[in-house]
């Protein structure tokens, strides 16, 4: 009699959205490989006959690239070329009802808290002695770290907590030992994310306790590099400051979305701050931290907000000068305070406004590179490109900050190590630099 032989399936993760999503993949892609299951992370490669889907669902364009991506494996699944399909995430977690009546062709869909449901799927289990042994899937060198989940604030543009639910922070034992595994793999960059990293412990601890963590991490063999995100002005604990002032392997480097600089918009969004205080704060950060490079994202166009008040924001910027600068246009998104306010600010007008912002933001990244020009950094490779060595310093997050350049050409080194450079020239936002002993 003829032995069926099984097809073993072959998976490949897909991940849209932030890196609070890509932690998520990776811990997806530690669980099943944990079961045995021949899984990989975004590979090129088109072999793979179970796709799994990572959403995002946070703004308008987000949801129509990952609604485009679960279309294009859909059609993939009906032409045969993959056997099943699943979606997670975000979106998932905020549509499901809608997704699985429009799109019949996937097989399932989970929410951002659905993966020991997702790996029954594989007849495999959630294996709780992998928590805190995860691969970094981007580089070796750099890992981002999901401090806590969900998000307790009330931002009137927000869909966020509607995705990930309330805050839930993770203990620092775990987020210590999770360290350690990743050092021990070749991690020296450490990312720390979350929704609101500032409010870290006011759960599990009764107090606010990233100094702790911060210190903790700090003593962990072989990370060089501590890089704090997602801070939130309001409640702001100051004592970060003292830690990131006296660990030489904590970052200068502050990510805190600010959002706006007009007081009476900063009520709208319900962020319960001021621009007084929002500029007190950043001089305290400035004169406890010396030579900090602060990075914050702005949001143009939200409902209420008048021509005079995109001027406060511009004259927010103009005096803060952060080293760092994002901005969106405001999404109008269902089920979120704001989508009870009227759209008021024309889509046009918001582009316009977006372009402002990031023009004067150009000026003062080229007025404060010009600075570095003759200063040596220490310079941690990310990669080779069109002739050069392409590396950031500690005042730089990945792919959305500066970049050193180091000609290749003239020059060898190794991705994934450090470098002393000068810097010898600069645009907006390059150095141009050659390695120093
Ligand atoms: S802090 Fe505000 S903007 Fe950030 S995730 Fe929470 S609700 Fe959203």
């Amino acid at each position: 009699m003829k032995t069926k032989t099984l097809k073993k399936d072959k998976v490949n993760i897909v991940t849209l959205g932030c890196a609070k999503n890509l932690v998520d993949s990776e811990v997806m892609l530690t669980q099943l490989k944990g079961n045995q299951i021949d899984a990989q992370h975004e590979s090129e490669k088109d072999d793979s006959n179970v796709i799994i889907i990572n959403t995002c669902g946070f703004i308008e364009n987000a949801k129509q690239e990952s609604i485009d991506t679960i279309l294009q494996y859909a059609s993939a699944k009906e032409d045969g070329r993959i056997d099943k399909l699943y979606v997670t995430g975000c979106l998932s977690q905020r549509y499901k009802d809608d997704l699985e009546a429009e799109i019949p062709q996937v097989d399932a869909f989970f929410g951002t808290m659905e993966l020991p449901n997702l790996l029954k799927k594989f007849k495999a289990d959630y294996k709780h002695e992998l928590v805190g042994e995860r691969l970094s899937s981007k580089a070796s060198h750099y890992a981002y770290m999901k401090i806590s989940e969900g998000c307790d604030r009330p931002c009137s543009f927000c869909a966020i907590p509607l995705m990930r639910g309330k805050h839930r922070s993770r203990p620092i034992e775990e987020l210590v030992a999770e360290a350690k595994h990743l050092a021990k793999n070749g991690t020296k960059e450490l990312l720390l994310i979350a929704q609101d990293s500032t409010y870290y412990g006011l759960d599990i601890y009764k107090k606010r306790n990233l100094a702790e963590l911060l210190e903790k991490l700090s003593e962990v063999e072989g990370i060089e590099w501590i890089r704090l995100h997602y801070a939130f002005p309001t409640g702001f604990p100051t004592d970060i400051l003292d830690v990131m002032r006296e660990k030489s392997n904590i970052c200068k480097y502050l990510d805190m979305p600010l959002q706006h600089g007009s007081s009476k918009v900063l009520k709208l969004m319900r962020r319960g701050t001021t621009r007084e205080k929002t500029e007190k704060l950043v001089e305290e950060i400035r004169a406890k931290v010396p030579g900090i490079h602060l990075r914050t994202t702005l949001i143009v166009g939200h409902p209420g907000e008048t021509e005079e008040d995109f001027q406060e924001m511009l004259d927010f910027v103009k005096k803060c000068r952060f080293e760092r600068v994002g901005v969106f246009t405001y999404s109008h998104e269902e089920d979120t305070h704001a989508h009870t306010m009227e759209d008021d600010v024309p889509e046009e007008v918001k582009q316009e406004r977006a372009e402002i912002v990031m023009e004067l933001q150009q000026n003062i990244s080229f007025e404060n590179n010009q600075k570095k020009i003759g200063q040596q950094f220490k310079v941690l490779i990310d990669r080779k490109e069109g002739g050069y060595f392409v590396g950031r310093t500690e005042f730089d997050s990945p792919e959305v900050d500066n970049e050193v350049l180091i000609d290749a050409e003239k020059h060898y080194l190794r991705v994934g190590d450090f470098a002393n450079v000068e810097v010898y020239d600069a645009t907006d936002y390059d150095l141009y630099a050659d390695p120093v002993q």
